[in-house]
């Protein structure tokens, strides 16, 4: 499968933390978990400057799109999000990590506000699985231990999820529908909240088979469509 991974890179990944958590870029580590799946894999970093590497040529071979962002969100250009969003609903899968929950991305496949409650302190979290027979959760028992995570708490202004995963419980007391997945169009996307820079969170074994997982279940399960809309419409096209 044609999996593109779509990392930013921030000043944050250059401190002394975030170079510990991922000494090889967490983008790196996302792409070598997986191609260790057996997917062929590419990297697209985005900045400050945007995401113009996220070309239409990588846009139009991709099954699944990873999708992890924090600072630079707004500098992604509607000209992108409008090619990415299109593709999604024909059928493209789409994982949402972390802070992608506040990208154009996401609030455009959502449409709602996406915001949640929010605390940076390293604590554990624990993801609780609400649906074991979910393929997403296969073989990973009744929940998930992250050591030190960002904490995101409800209320968290999403659409009711068409499948809810995995809840997380964070020592603060605060929870959180950290693991959910939506339908929009032909297409599937899981969001999943842990994956804050600092800390090495996609190194756990366990974190690494559940987004394996994921990305096996938001894959296209038939030939993407071509847009398909009324000839009435002003601008209307079919793609090649
Ligand atoms: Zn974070």
């Amino acid at each position: 499968m044609k999996v593109t991974v779509v990392c930013e890179h921030n000043a944050s990944m250059d401190s002394e933390e975030g170079k510990k958590a991922y000494p090889e870029g967490l983008g790196v580590c996302l792409k070598t978990m997986l191609e260790e799946a057996g997917h062929s894999v590419t990297l697209v970093r985005t900045d400050e400057t945007g995401a113009d590497a996220l070309t239409d040529e990588i846009i139009d071979n991709t099954d699944v799109m990873f999708w992890w962002g924090h600072w630079y969100h707004l500098k992604v250009s509607d000209e992108i999000i409008n090619k990415v969003a299109d593709r999604a609903l024909r059928g493209m899968g789409m994982v949402f990590l972390h802070s992608a929950h506040d990208s154009k991305m996401f609030k455009r496949l959502l449409g709602s506000s996406c915001s949640l409650k929010w605390r940076e302190d390293g604590e554990q979290e624990r993801l609780w699985c609400v649906d074991l027979t979910h393929p997403i959760a296969r073989g990973l028992g009744e929940y998930v231990d992250i050591p030190h995570e960002e904490m995101y708490g409800e209320p968290f202004d999403i659409p009711t999820p068409d499948e809810l995963v995995y809840i997380g419980w964070f020592r603060g007391g605060e929870v959180f529908r950290g693991g959910c997945v939506f339908k929009r169009g032909l297409g599937k996307l899981f969001y999943f909240n842990p994956g804050h820079e600092t800390y090495p969170t996609y190194k756990l074994p366990a974190v690494r088979q559940l987004l394996c997982q994921a990305c096996a279940y938001v894959a296209p399960q038939i030939p993407l469509k071509d847009k398909i809309c009324c000839p009435h419409i002003d601008g209307f096209s079919v793609k090649d």
